[in-house]
């Protein structure tokens, strides 16, 4: 391990162009409990039932009382954890170009990064149905469901539901990204969720490395990744950030 952690140290500070692609398992540290996999909320309710346009568009009233409100909560009482604080000092050290993200929750640009692509959207804003008018999640009145805009329409978190489109502009500016970085971290994320488990095929096939930072085995280890460091994201940073800041 600390062999792996020393190489990874060494390939950020030899890197040009150093992406990061971040998913949920990066978040749980902070407090944000997953949507797939053991323990995720898509065991305990239906995502095509909660989490999908047409499910929000039916009966707003129940996808707010049962997710959006609870995630909201969530949100609101996290904190960056040692792996965002790690990927911020990166950036700000100039060794980290963007961080691709599949989180809603904001912890990156909480913990001071600048260039984050959120490709799920994310629950800091909501925005309304009818004028479109943006609200912050902290502003919006929640004493009766769905909460409204000024204006009567229904508001709605700034995310991407199922059924529901990834920004044109996010998708592009991710694959270039992909294609033309030579290091890309995978930290917290399985990669099963297409279109951005796409990303690392996109880095390897240019010949980028591609380095895992996962608690455990995903599809990408050992095909797509050069290899994977398990265990927690924020001590894995903490010794990664060490190397390069001392070590090195
Ligand atoms: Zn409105």
């Amino acid at each position: 391990m600390e062999d792996l952690i020393k190489r990874t140290a060494k390939a950020i500070s030899g890197a040009k162009k150093v992406v990061a692609l971040t998913g949920a398992g990066i978040s749980v540290e902070s407090g944000i409990p997953p949507f797939r996999g053991k323990g995720g909320l898509w065991e305990k309710i239906d995502p095509m039932e909660y989490a999908h346009i047409d499910a929000f568009m039916k009966d707003p009233k129940k996808v707010w009382d049962v997710l959006i409100r609870e995630t909201n909560e969530f949100i609101e009482k996290a904190a960056p954890n040692d792996a965002h604080l790690g990927l911020a000092r990166l950036e700000k050290m100039g060794m980290l170009k963007t961080i691709i993200t599949q989180n809603i929750d904001g912890l990156h640009q909480a913990a001071g990064n600048l260039d984050v692509i959120e490709f799920h959207g994310n629950f800091a804003w909501h925005y309304c149905l009818d004028c479109g008018e943006k609200i912050t999640a902290k502003e919006i009145d929640l004493s009766e469901l769905p909460p409204r805009c000024h204006c009567g329409g229904i508001l709605r978190p700034d995310c991407v539901f199922f059924g529901e489109m990834i920004l044109p502009d996010h998708l592009s500016r991710s694959r270039h990204l992909a294609e033309t970085c030579d290091l890309m971290l995978v930290v917290g994320t399985s990669a099963i969720v297409h279109p951005a488990a796409t990303m690392p095929l996109i880095a390897r096939e240019n010949n980028a490395m591609v380095v895992e930072i996962n608690m455990e085995a995903t599809p990408l280890t050992g095909v797509v990744s050069d290899f994977i460091i398990t265990g927690k994201a924020g001590d894995i940073f903490n010794r990664i950030m060490d190397e390069l800041e001392n070590g090195v």
